[in-house]
């Protein structure tokens, strides 16, 4: 290692204890997505202590309106964007290098069914190399590594030459966008992006891809009749029947024909690399009533390669013709509604400087090869991809996201807060003293 950055990183190492008290106070504050205001306060105060110029950022709905990216999240439709800020913080260089976002998502998904812990989701409990906690891993662990990457280059007086932006943003886990869409919208682009999400577990990641996202239902309208005469009527669940057949049928179809190498990477994903989910549905409110009204509700998971056009057009196609099978729903043609989740896939180059230099670090600084993966799940990262600036995951490696007993490996977000302060000294440049 070079001996400029022998001095923050040997101060992170001899300081694993602060990264580890940072970990557990972020994780005892619950932060489920909609409930962000505790935990961005205490973040908000911790920025001011490091002397960071911390704001806090409301999203405002009418700017998110005006972005074809808009989506209203779940978390917006129960409790609205008052009182849910995202934080932003600036480490300033000199001006004379490039800039660089370090941004962590501070939402979690709840812990339900709490029964099933064998650990307090939210007590942050340490044992050998793990601390456990909803969020431990997704991700406030990737937070507290942004945090003290910073506060190591402080304590050390180390001058940069580009700017750190720093951000704890809302509802990740829901869309984001009220978080990161709305930051991208309204704050400075940064020259490049990495967030800590977790990655793979058992080795080191780079995230290159998201998956696009949507969620749409189906509706279908029947006759209501007695039980008695259900003759009289058209059994609307019954209806349903051929629709999900058909469904199922696309979702294999589609599966056996779409590959991706990246959201392949894990083997446990093999042939998976699109998913359309049979999510909810709602229908009947008596067992003696023909049911004239059934409602089912999907998501449908692609990765980069098509548009959100192209899945649109084959969906309601799939529906349509197998409507056309059946007498009823040929003359009461089933009706779909796209709601929620829409978003678009991105992937980042990995030939992107600032990736291979994310890669050189992590070669340096852990002694292994980055596996390189993304594209089966929504994400942040679309956002500053579709804004211009390159971005990657690259985290703490954790177990049991949105799971049981989650946890996140210590040695593993000190590896990585490592890397992240090599990173940003390559990247934004030291201002060297004369
Ligand atoms: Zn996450």
């Amino acid at each position: 290692m070079n001996s400029i950055k022998t001095t923050p990183i040997t101060w992170i190492r001899n300081n694993q204890d602060i990264l580890v008290k940072l970990i557990q106070d972020l994780v005892r504050i619950p932060s489920i997505s909609g409930k962000e205001e505790e935990i961005q306060k205490f973040v908000y105060k911790k920025l001011t202590e490091l002397d960071l110029s911390p704001e806090f950022i409301q999203p405002d709905i009418e700017t998110l309106q005006k972005s074809d990216d808009y989506f209203e999240t779940t978390s917006y439709t129960k409790f609205g964007y008052k009182n849910r800020p995202n934080v932003v913080g600036i480490l300033k260089g000199t001006g004379k290098g490039r800039s660089l976002c370090l941004s962590g998502h501070i939402d979690v998904v709840s812990p339900e069914p709490v029964e099933q812990w064998n650990r307090d989701p939210w007590g942050g409990e340490e044992d050998g190399d793990f601390i456990y906690g909803r969020g431990a891993g997704d991700m406030k662990a990737g937070v507290a590594s942004i945090i003290l990457a910073v506060q190591a280059l402080k304590e050390t007086q180390t001058e940069l030459n580009g700017d750190v932006l720093i951000e704890t943003t809302i509802e990740e886990e829901d869309g984001g966008i009220g978080g990161s869409l709305y930051l991208r919208l309204t704050q400075p682009k940064a020259d490049a992006a990495i967030i800590p999400e977790p990655g793979i577990p058992g080795s080191i990641s780079i995230n290159i891809a998201s998956a696009g996202v949507m969620y749409f239902r189906v509706i279908v309208t029947g006759i209501p009749a007695h039980a008695a005469t259900a003759h009289f009527g058209v059994n609307a669940i019954v209806k349903m029947v051929p629709l999900i057949e058909a469904l199922k049928t696309l979702n294999i179809e589609r599966q056996k024909k779409i590959s991706y190498k990246y959201a392949e990477a894990d083997p446990s994903m093999k042939g998976k690399a699109t998913t359309l989910n049979i999510g909810v549905i709602n229908s009947g409110d008596w067992p003696s009533t023909v049911p004239a009204l059934c409602i089912l509700e999907c998501r449908i998971g692609f990765p980069p390669g098509e548009t959100r056009e192209m899945v649109i057009n084959q969906i309601e196609k799939t529906i349509l013709d197998a409507g056309n099978k059946d007498m009823w729903l040929k003359e009461h043609p089933p009706k779909v509604e796209w709601f929620g989740w829409k978003a678009r896939p991105h992937e980042q180059n990995p030939e992107h400087p600032f990736v291979k230099l994310l890669d050189k670090n992590i070669k340096q600084i852990a002694g292994i090869e980055p596996v390189y993966g993304g594209g089966s799940a929504g994400w942040d990262g679309r956002f500053f991809v579709h804004h211009g600036t390159p971005v990657v995951a690259f985290g703490p490696s954790s177990e049991n996201n949105h799971s049981i007993d989650e946890r996140v490996s210590i040695s593993s977000t000190l590896k990585t807060t490592e890397i992240l302060i090599s990173t940003i000294m390559d990247w934004c440049g030291v201002k060297l003293n004369k």
